[in-house]
């Protein structure tokens, strides 16, 4: 029998992430996929800028853009009636535009899914502490107070042995075996819409280089379809929505099918195109009623599933297990009380949902279940939806309320305030450490950071609470932005949101920290 404090279930980007974030937290853990290698179709492409920090902030930014598109290659997104014939309209989604820099210094980045895979599995790999077994499935497991016992099978050999785990992480994908196996339903809305994903080779070049976009939208009267930028040359995909409002069929798409339907999209009788694959899906738009249950938990499409309109899947579930890996190392290493675990549904399962109606609202307004020609791009949130991107907010015990009201925006879903507000993302301020000019977002992200001022005696109070202290000067005006006092302070959790502020000095900073980091913890 294997051993291990977490058995992942599913190589997905979602599993390898929490694979390579387990090993960085200094904990043991097994993933099992059933497939023998990663993606080899490109679902996700659109890695959004707050799914970017995190990797910034994981050590591999530098090779998932290298495994990417530059940013001058997908500046537009574009709506045609083909793609060598009339266009409908050009917009710069707000990745691309002036102020998101303003935001953040990571810029979001365009890796097709099978592109991505790899550079994750290759990172999480190079991890001494995580062992990723392909060619094997989870095949059943049970649980009771103490631990996980799963049996993992070799799809190829049909050997079997047990796993005894102490948690175990669904990231086993939207038909997930594991949650239906805990009996926990969906909530929303299932099968809003069928579409069928074709890759394909060509070379589209001639009616894209002067208009660099991550998606070509084509409507006209006979398909609804979008072709995805993959390498901006003679790599593509071809997603055909609303088969059945359109009367066809999944199986209609053999290769000559597929083929002769892309030529007609891009308005060229002789274009040569080699079809790559084919894969039908129905886009559903519904989440977990729960993310945990006992010592199991969902995360990634296992725990929500939404229409791919707006780009929110897997940076999503990549969110997710950033927010669970640390409480789960935490619990693990014996410094917090189980409970914590608990706040990883209170937050991230809210922002599932708020993100998944989001992503419907996108899709309806593409005419995604309908018929009906839109003439017209999507509602103005499409690709424009920073404050969903930014401004998660938590509200659970691992926050601790410091009485200030929440910021408020007009529109929550395109407006994004930059607030240390606690439950917040700490926000992206230019600070100067140690004489070089840093940005508050490579200050966190890891283990918890006191970002104080340079009065109030936070920093000899921090060590001692296993809180790293970070002094920043009044010369930059991030604490304006952080909202404190030069003897003010404020406290980072590991995800990079804020659990803790205090505007000015308290009489015993010390103890003050203390008390925060045992309400967090449960500790209490
Ligand atoms: C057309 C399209 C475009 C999209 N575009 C975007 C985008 O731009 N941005 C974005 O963020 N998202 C996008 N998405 C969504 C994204 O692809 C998914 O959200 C993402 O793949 C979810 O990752 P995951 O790891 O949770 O699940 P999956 O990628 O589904 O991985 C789950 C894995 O678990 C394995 N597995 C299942 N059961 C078992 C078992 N019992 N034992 C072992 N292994 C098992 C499976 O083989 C699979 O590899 C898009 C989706 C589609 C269809």
């Amino acid at each position: 029998m294997k051993e291990v404090p977490v058995l992942i279930v599913g190589g997905g980007p979602v599993g390898l992430t929490a694979s390579l974030m387990l090993s960085r937290l200094g904990i043991e853990s097994l993933l099992v996929e059933r497939h023998p290698g990663t993606a080899i179709h490109p679902k996700a492409r659109g890695i959004n800028a707050r799914t970017m920090e995190i990797f910034h902030q994981q050590g591999i930014e530098d090779d998932v853009r290298a495994a990417g598109l530059p940013p001058d290659k997908v500046g537009f997104i574009v709506w045609t009636k083909t793609l060598a014939g009339e266009e409908i309209e050009r917009r710069v989604p707000w990745g691309q535009s002036m102020q998101r820099a303003e935001v953040t210094p990571v810029r979001a980045c365009l890796c097709a899914q099978d592109y991505l895979e790899p550079v994750l599995r290759r990172c999480a790999e190079k991890q001494p502490l995580g062992t990723l077994l392909f060619d094997t499935e989870l095949t059943t497991f049970e649980q009771d107070d103490t631990r996980v016992l799963a049996t993992i099978t070799n799809v190829k050999t049909g050997a079997s042995e047990q796993v005894n785990a102490q948690f175990m992480i669904a990231a086993d994908g939207a038909q997930s075996r594991v949650r239906a196996a805990l009996g926990i339903g969906m909530q929303g809305k299932k099968d809003v819409y069928d579409s069928v994903n074709v890759l394909l080779e060509a070379d589209l070049r001639p009616w894209t280089q002067d208009r660099p976009a991550a998606l070509y939208f084509v409507e006209n009267e006979e398909m609804r379809a979008t072709f995805l930028t993959i390498n901006a040359h003679d790599r593509w995909g071809f997603l055909v929505n609303s088969l059945k409002a359109h009367g066809r069929k999944p199986e209609d798409f053999t290769p000559d099918h597929s083929a002769a339907m892309i030529r007609r999209a891009v308005g060229v009788p002789d274009l040569p195109v080699k079809v790559l694959g084919v894969a039908p899906w129905v886009a559903s738009a519904h989440v977990a009623e729960r993310y945990r249950d006992g010592r199991v938990f969902l995360a990634g499409d296992a725990a929500h599933e939404m229409p791919p309109t707006g780009g929110f899947g897997m940076n999503t579930g990549v969110q997710d297990v950033q927010n669970l890996a640390w409480k789960m190392a935490t619990v693990l290493n014996g410094k917090a009380a189980d409970a914590l675990l608990d706040t990883y549904h209170d937050e991230r399962q809210p922002f599932g949902k708020a993100i998944t109606e989001q992503a419907l609202a996108n899709a309806a307004s593409m005419g995604r279940m309908a018929k009906t020609l839109q003439g017209k791009g999507a509602r103005r949130e499409f690709l424009n939806e920073q404050g969903m991107i930014f401004g998660a907010t938590y509200q659970s015990r691992a926050v601790i309320p410091d009485g200030s009201p929440r910021p408020v925006v007009a529109d929550p879903v395109t407006e994004y305030a930059p607030s240390a507000w606690p439950g917040a993302r700490a926000p992206h301020a230019w600070v100067q450490k140690g004489g070089v000019r840093v940005s508050t977002i490579d200050l966190v992200g890891n283990g918890f950071v006191l970002l104080a001022g340079t009065k109030g005696g936070w920093a000899e109070a921090a060590m001692p609470n296993a809180i790293e202290p970070i002094v920043l000067g009044d010369e930059e005006p991030w604490r304006d932005l952080y909202g404190i006092d030069a003897d003010g302070a404020v406290l980072v959790r590991p995800d990079g949101h804020v659990a803790w502020r205090s505007a000015g000095v308290a009489t015993d900073p010390g103890r003050t920290l203390a008390g925060t980091m045992n309400a967090i913890t449960g500790t209490a």
